[in-house]
């Protein structure tokens, strides 16, 4: 955008928001950009789609400073989940206080929970933290098809994964470009047929192309599903 265009759009709201109240997207669809300070409606934000507040941005930002810090420059298996917990203190790469995925998890891909190295004494959050950059040397990572939260029942897997999955895929091609990716959970089968369903050198899945359980969920036969696919490309 030029920054006389920039102008335009700006002056062009101040004159008519107070007489046309128009949805941000139709806002958003004559051209103006997201970089306008004085724009004082929620835009959509870029990591689940929904309009969001000040408040929403700075908490994803949060939650892409935490997760960047484990990132392995080249990534072997980039997990994927539908979207992170609630709740921010229960992030992956918080480390997660909430244990119901964090330690299935990270016990199925045998990164142990006494982790060597850590002094006696240091805590529980140091051992969760050696624990991630354990996951991080091995080339392992996780993402989202949502990258914040989603509303309790705000809509079907199927629909979010619709509505955001070409943009995961662009950043999983264009980005994360790992060498495998392992959906997590049957409710990833939708991203599965998309991923399938890719221009020529596609995107190469775990397992065939099989949806790995959600850690920790499911029949108990979850885990040797689990860390067999896992071997499968990632030998130990
Ligand atoms: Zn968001």
């Amino acid at each position: 955008m030029t920054p006389s265009g920039s102008r335009g759009c700006k002056s062009g709201q101040r004159k008519l928001l107070p007489l046309f109240p128009v949805p941000h997207y139709l806002i958003l669809a004559v051209g103006c950009g997201v970089n306008m300070p004085t724009l004082a409606i929620s835009l959509p934000c870029d990591g689940c789609g929904i309009p969001a507040s000040a408040e929403h941005i700075a908490e994803r930002v949060r939650r892409l400073e935490l997760s960047t810090r484990f990132r392995p420059i080249h990534i072997g298996i980039l997990f994927v989940a539908l979207a992170p917990p609630v709740r921010p203190e229960d992030d992956f790469y918080a480390p997660a206080q909430s244990k119901e995925f964090f330690d299935p998890f990270l016990n199925a891909l045998e990164i142990p929970a006494a982790a060597e190295g850590i002094a006696p004494g240091a805590g529980a959050n140091a051992a969760d933290t050696a624990r991630l950059m354990e996951f991080q040397h091995r080339g392992h990572y996780l993402a989202y098809v949502s990258e914040c939260p989603l509303p309790e029942n705000y809509e079907p897997a199927s629909t979010t994964i619709a509505r955001l999955g070409p943009t995961l895929i662009r950043r999983i091609r264009f980005n994360y470009r790992p060498k495998y990716v392992a959906p997590l959970g049957k409710e990833m089968l939708p991203l599965v047929e998309m991923l399938r369903g890719g221009e020529p050198g596609n995107i190469q899945t775990l397992d065939q192309g099989l949806v790995l359980p959600t850690p920790g969920t499911g029949s108990r036969e979850w885990a040797a599903l689990f860390q067999r696919a896992v071997a499968s490309v990632a030998p130990r």
